[in-house]
């Protein structure tokens, strides 16, 4: 998820090491590390916390002598930040050393088995498994790239590594899958790293390994194999990019980027999630009396995360029937909610730092209820103070405006509800069954949503409406609640007035402000419900509303008889909607924002975690 940088040549490695990985601080991370061959064996540095402190444990690199060596920035899924789970990671001999973004979904099972023949372990991280993997294999017939090949096989999940062997004083591997990893071919001197910026200033030719690739190189030849372990030839691409646009992975903005980055960020939360057919949550400690015993559920929040617990109430109360109340943390607290031992009290934070979110945390821990925080950030305040942690593991956002947040946390109020649905009975069998093949689904299917053709036909729509001052979005049921994200989206990097509304609402008051032209965004994805949405869109075209409908293709020819433009998404389980429904919401308020000279990533006035009261 974070940074990697792997060199070999003639100038001293750890000093190149430290400029590639300040390259790719703004990847975000919580620990830094490198591992340089030294005449000595490795040496091995690195600290939790910024890069500067490590750079100034080492005198910038200059205490440490060596012409190959891999470095890494760190950003916590398995094991809170600290020096013992920074990288690199040795095996248990010292012989193996590896860096790793990524997640190593089945590295419990893999661990159990190397402690039982004889491997030690100093860290809580999954990477730590495939040092001793490696070396595992590698004590059986010393042959390093066919004990990388054998180690990874055994892995899921996803993975980029840099791996370094004492006997191989002059090589280095690259390896990947469902992690970025690319190699720079230098003058005397080679790289892998996992962006383009860590190595921009040596080289601007480089290859993109592919899923199943794997690089061995040294200072002046580099052979590449394929899954299969076959040998191929790989031609380098040249990068014409300049930093500031290597940086975003050549898309114009974070916000861009990030909103493509989904499909991978779901991807990486709902998958090791799921083992068997059935839900698996590992991280939580709630037993099935505990779960049984439930009466109640607040879903506490701020900001796009309270919208995600404003769908959750319909998602659980219909999948688990214990009622739930969405409340915002900033009014949970003064509330004085009445909570007991039978009250679970789910907390979302992306920072797991929000100051609102967590006093409410932790008046919710003093009040007695039990605390289950879904978060982004390992061994954030939120981690720490509540009962029971889901991460969703969405990696860092950068841009303020959430998307791969706000769409893994709803990815885990999905694995929430059928876990509980399931214990409680509450969820029949097919229907559970319908729900987790369309959870495994998503992915695949929101990927198919970001394409080119789709993204131009929304920034046109955004490029003749972006001079509306007043928008109102309208949706009922779990539409009402997509409106909110889909409002404040626009309000948020647009800075357009608008206002969600639930759509039988709407004549209740706010259809006072419906004059010519204002824009109405419809979201009609609830099958059920559709007839109705319409209905309510009649009521301001009657009054002269300009609409933009979004509903399921499979609607295609119902939605275009009422509204006046319109946007599809792929259908899917009812229930797992707005997971699609949100996507071209985020894309339309990043073109409007666009079209109206905004400046995407940095809103006025907003910062990216609020840890003020
Ligand atoms: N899963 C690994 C860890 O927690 C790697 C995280 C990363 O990509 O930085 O250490």
């Amino acid at each position: 998820m974070c940074g990697i940088v792997g060199y070999i040549g003639q100038q001293q490695a750890a000093p190149i090491l430290l400029d590639g990985l300040a390259k790719l601080e703004y990847r975000g991370y919580d620990s830094a590390g490198i591992c340089v061959f030294s005449p000595d064996g490795f040496c091995v540095e690195k600290t939790k916390g910024r890069l500067s402190a490590l750079s100034e444990l080492i005198d910038d690199g200059k205490a440490i002598t060596g012409t190959l060596g891999i470095g890494h920035t760190r950003w916590a899924t398995h094991g809170a930040p600290s020096h013992e789970n920074s990288h690199p990671h040795l095996s248990t001999n010292g012989k193996i050393s590896v860096v790793h973004n990524g997640i190593i979904e089945n590295y419990l099972l893999l661990k159990d088995y190397l402690l039982r023949h004889g491997k030690t372990f100093r860290s809580d991280t999954d990477t730590e498994v495939v040092a001793n993997l490696i070396e595992y294999y590698y004590e059986m017939d010393g042959d390093l790239l066919c004990a990388t090949r054998r180690a990874i096989e055994k892995l899921t999940g996803s993975y980029a590594l840099g791996v370094l062997c004492i006997d191989c004083p002059d090589s280095l591997i690259g390896i990947k899958k469902n992690s970025p990893l690319i190699f720079g071919f230098g003058k005397g001197e080679n790289f892998i790293a996992s962006d383009v910026p860590a190595i921009l200033k040596y080289t601007r030719e480089v290859v993109y390994l592919n899923d199943g690739d794997m690089v061995v190189f040294n200072s002046d030849s580099a052979a590449f194999y394929n899954a299969l372990g076959e040998q191929i030839e790989k031609k380098p691409e040249h990068i014409a990019w300049e930093m500031s646009a290597a940086e975003k992975s050549g898309y114009p903005h974070f916000m861009l980027k990030e909103i493509h980055e989904q499909p991978k960020a779901l991807r990486d939360t709902i998958s090791p999630r799921i083992r068997g057919g059935r839900v698996v949550l590992d991280d939580l400690d709630l037993s099935p009396d505990y779960l049984r015993g439930i009466r109640r559920i607040y879903i506490v929040a701020c900001g796009s995360a309270y919208y995600v617990g404003c769908l959750g109430k319909y998602i659980l109360e219909k999948t688990c029937r214990i009622p739930v109340e969405p409340i915002l943390a900033s009014e949970f607290r003064y509330a004085q909610p009445v909570l007991g031992d039978d009250t679970l009290v789910v907390i979302i934070s992306q920072s797991g730092e929000t100051a609102d979110t967590l006093a409410a945390l932790r008046e919710a821990n003093n009040l007695g209820a039990r605390t289950l925080a879904i978060v982004n950030v390992v061994g954030s305040a939120i981690s720490k103070a509540a009962h029971d942690v889901i991460y969703t593991w969405a990696g860092p956002e950068i841009a303020v405006a959430t998307t791969k947040a706000y769409s893994t946390q709803l990815s885990v109020i999905y694995l929430l509800a059928m876990y509980i649905g399931d214990l409680l009975g509450t969820l029949p069998e097919a229907e559970y069954k319908s729900m987790l093949k369309a959870l495994q689904e998503l992915p695949d299917l929101l990927s198919s949503v970001l394409t080119t053709e789709y993204l131009d036909h929304i920034k046109h729509l955004a490029g003749e409406l972006y001079q509306n001052h007043d928008v109102f979005f309208i949706g009922r049921n779990l539409d009402s609640a997509t409106c909110l994200e889909g409002s404040l989206k626009l309000k948020e990097i647009a800075y357009v007035h608008s206002e969600a509304y639930a759509a039988g609402e709407l004549k209740h008051g706010p259809i006072s402000l419906i004059e010519q032209d204002t824009l109405v965004v419809a979201v009609a994805g609830v099958p059920e419900l559709f007839e109705k949405t319409m209905s309510n869109v009649k009521e301001v075209k009657a009054r002269g509303a300009n609409v933009l409908g979004l509903t399921t293709e499979d609607l295609e020819g119902e939605i275009h008889k009422t509204v006046d433009r319109y946007l599809l998404v792929p259908k899917t389980h009812p229930l797992l909607q707005p997971s699609l429904n949100v996507v071209p919401l985020q894309i339309f308020s990043y073109y409007m924002a666009l079209a109206r000279g905004c400046d995407v990533d940095k809103p006025r006035n907003l910062a990216k975690s609020v840890t003020v009261e």
